[in-house]
């Protein structure tokens, strides 16, 4: 439920307000637009309407949330969320990139990369240290010994990193030395991982399932708001569908259809999207034009001997050409289309 204040209400009367929320068992979450100021509330709010005097002025509406997610509702924030990782900001008109390589491999392929990542523009260095693969005898990760080595890729850059956690226990064990926390796609679901994230007070990367319904996106992302967590970043990454031509199909009505709904950025994934390389570009132009926050591309300082997902890994030169496509997509997007 949201109650919308009425203009010009002081803060001596919010504080009062917030304080009788308070008493009745809910926590305010106020949010001050140019326009409005709101206060979102969740948890049983039927009983919470009876108790209310609909007639106090310094109320001017009240409206019901009617989706499942409440925290991540767009309703429920007057203004679109910006994510801070370290200093690098997501969201509300402020673009990023991560890049890096699917997986950490050796401190020569991790530094090399990063420090074409870094030349070309990129904002986030990503590396995968704990590998979700589909096949058991697949390379797994190096594991905590990749999480070392793209630390020292992050002093070497000075870029702040992204990496994917699978389950609680790395989450225990490594939370703390990175600094945006990637939930994969497999584990959108994965309640439990969900919970623990949501209790962090670190941004969380929240991949889209690959037969993950926008809601059941939403769904999940709402598991990690109603901890406390409210630094999320959604990321499309393509969807199953018959289509057997890319590796996933990139739902681009997901970007338009998310920014209605939640007030979290939206950052796209072209690389496990399409599958190639050569798909990268195009994909990662038509994710601007469609409204993305930013995006995360795979790079490896020789694809051909990667040991994961290098058929759709861009070279370091290739990806500086590709950040100047997106800064001439981008600054066309700000500016405006013109008809
Ligand atoms: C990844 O980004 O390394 C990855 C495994 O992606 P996804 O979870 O989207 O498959
Ligand atoms: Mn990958």
């Amino acid at each position: 439920m949201i109650l919308i204040l009425k203009k010009g209400i002081s803060n001596c009367e919010m504080e009062n307000l917030k304080e009788e929320i308070a008493a009745k068992g809910f926590t305010p979450h106020v949010s001050k637009g140019d326009e409005l100021t709101i206060i979102g509330l969740v948890g049983d709010t039927i009983a919470f309407q009876d108790r209310f005097n609909l007639s106090d002025e310094r109320i001017d509406r009240i409206v019901r949330i009617q989706e499942p997610y409440k925290k991540v509702n767009k309703m429920f924030k007057s203004c679109d969320t910006v994510v801070d990782v370290a200093g690098r900001k997501i969201g509300d008109g402020n673009f990023a990139v991560i890049a890096g390589p699917c997986s950490v491999e050796t401190r020569d392929q991790m530094v090399d990369t990063a420090m074409g990542v870094k030349k070309a523009g990129a904002d986030l260095l990503r590396g995968g240290a704990f590998k979700p693969r589909t096949s058991p005898y697949s390379f797994q990760g190096l594991g905590e010994g990749g999480i070392e080595l793209l630390l020292e890729a992050k002093k070497e850059t000075g870029l702040p990193i992204v990496t994917e956690i699978m389950s609680v226990r790395q989450l225990d064990e490594h939370a703390s030395e990175i600094d945006m926390i990637q939930i994969g796609a497999r584990n959108m679901q994965n309640f439990e991982l969900l919970k623990e994230v949501g209790s962090l007070d670190k941004p969380v990367l929240l991949k889209r399932g690959m037969s993950a319904s926008i809601k059941d996106f939403l769904m999940a992302a709402e598991y990690i708001a109603a901890g406390g967590n409210e630094k999320i970043v959604l990321c499309e990454r393509g969807i199953r569908t018959f289509e057997n031509a890319t590796r996933n199909t990139l739902d681009i009505s997901a970007i338009p259809v998310l920014k209605r709904k939640t007030h979290l950025p939206v950052i796209v994934d072209p690389s496990h999207s399409g599958g190639y390389w050569w798909l990268v570009e195009p994909l990662a132009l038509a994710s601007i034009a469609a409204g993305a926050d930013g995006l995360m591309i795979e790079v490896h300082n020789s694809p051909k001997e990667a040991l994961c997902d290098g058929e759709q890994s861009l070279k370091p030169e290739r990806f500086e050409n590709l950040m100047q496509s997106i800064r001439n997509m981008e600054a066309f997007r700000r500016g405006g289309f013109s008809a």
